[in-house]
């Protein structure tokens, strides 16, 4: 089956982890749950970590013990200034350019976050949808349920979608589902076909992989 659709994850994926974003929003997540419910600091440390491991996400975990409002959470810790953080990036603009599949944000963060992001990074006009968590009923990556999700809302098989991500727990259930996988800044492992160093190498990995017999499939 051809391929049709390139899935990029958001954070870390279009932009390096050094970056700061993520670490800034880690910042925000915290002091939520430290106001919110009222924890220290390093109870709240332990409380997110626990729910990244159970839940996949920190909203994820509140969301299955606590009523919090998910749009209030989202908005408090993506409130930050990420033109600080990031700047235009014209060689990803022009690796996204050469990419003639059909290209989707899938982000476990908020749609006015990602928005934000491609504006800074330049590369908003590039993509055609982005999918946030509202878009998936507020189920992260790497729950199956949201890459079924994305695939109903996008009209699509698993075997036509690549997915992108900088994080190989999240490759595993599109592994899993038929989509080929793209690593970036990883190790090579089970979950990734392929793994590349830097994001701007993803538009020849596409070519080649459009290009080679029997397209879709790794070597
Ligand atoms: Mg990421």
């Amino acid at each position: 089956m051809p391929l049709r659709y390139v899935l990029f994850d958001l954070d870390e994926t279009l932009y390096p982890r050094h970056a700061g974003v993520m670490q800034q929003i880690s910042v925000l997540m915290t002091r939520y749950i430290v106001e919110r419910l009222g924890l220290t600091e390093e109870r709240a440390h332990a409380l997110r970590r626990r729910y990244w491991e159970q839940y996949g996400t920190t909203l994820a975990g509140l969301r299955a013990n606590y009523h919090i409002d998910p749009q209030e959470f989202l908005a408090y810790v993506h409130n930050l200034p990420v033109e600080k953080y990031l700047i235009p990036n014209g060689e990803l603009d022009a690796a996204l350019g050469r990419i003639s599949l059909t290209k989707v944000v899938f982000t476990n963060a908020s749609r006015e976050h990602a928005q934000r992001v491609l504006d800074v990074l330049g590369i908003a006009p590039r993509f055609s949808r982005i999918f946030d968590i509202a878009d998936t009923d507020y189920v992260c990556k790497p729950n199956l349920q949201a890459y079924h999700r994305l695939l109903e809302l996008l009209g699509a098989r698993a075997e036509e979608c690549v997915l992108v991500e900088d994080n190989t727990r999240n490759l595993a259930p599109a592994k899993a589902l038929g989509m080929v996988t793209i690593l970036v800044d990883g190790e090579k492992d089970a979950n990734a076909d392929f793994v590349i160093g830097n994001i701007v190498q993803i538009g020849g990995l596409v070519e080649r992989l459009l290009a080679a017999p029997g397209a879709g499939k790794p070597d």
